[in-house]
């Protein structure tokens, strides 16, 4: 009878204790101030490095940086990058048509991070959403914007990637070309 009575206590004296703690929890956030965002009115700034909708960038002369290598469409995960290739008379590459499915991409950044000349980035713009599946095809047009986006000064043609005329060895810098006969027995 005794040992009933210490059971039925101790179950009492932890109800009160849970209900004790669960109301101390409320009334500690009943004169905390509001944090709430009012969304859309109030838009929190969004780190630089966030990832959200694809841009095509250009080069500081205004020339599109793509070179259409197709790396990019190589390492996405979800395939949803579409390009073809073709070739200016001064041997600079650029992409013919460049199309994007944001409705499979997982802004996972991978093309960023593949891309050779910071042509291709992530904007921290997360706001296009759509009524219509296939509105989220994006075409070139849709995606080559007017400047450098996160690099302005950078120019990939400066290094490497248009034929600057003569034969080779008399390029500034450049080596002779090697006798790959010379090694021959
Ligand atoms: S962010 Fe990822 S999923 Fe989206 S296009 Fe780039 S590589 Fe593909
Ligand atoms: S965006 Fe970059 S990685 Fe993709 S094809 Fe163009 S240059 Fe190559």
């Amino acid at each position: 009878m005794k040992g009933k009575l210490f059971e039925g206590l101790r179950v009492f004296s932890g109800v009160v204790a849970g209900l004790a703690d669960s109301y101390l929890v409320t009334l500690k956030h009943l004169f905390r101030k509001p944090i709430t965002e009012q969304y859309p009115e109030y838009r929190r700034p969004r780190p630089e490095r966030s990832r959200a909708r694809i841009v095509l960038t250009r080069d500081p002369t205004g020339d599109e940086r793509c070179v259409a290598c197709y790396l990019c469409s190589a390492v996405c995960p979800t395939d949803c990058i579409s390009i073809e290739a073709a070739e200016r008379e001064d041997g600079r590459r650029y992409p013919a048509w460049f199309r994007i499915n944001f409705a499979r991409c997982i802004y996972c950044g991978l093309c960023e991070e593949a891309c050779p000349t910071l042509a291709i980035q992530l904007t921290p713009d997360f706001e296009f959403s759509k009524y219509h599946v296939l509105d989220f095809v994006y075409e070139k047009k849709d995606l080559l914007i007017d400047n450098g986006g996160k690099n302005d000064a950078y120019n990939y043609y400066r290094h490497a990637g248009v034929k600057e005329g003569g034969p080779k060895g008399t390029h500034l810098n450049e080596e002779d070309p090697v006798d790959v006969t010379g090694n021959m027995p």
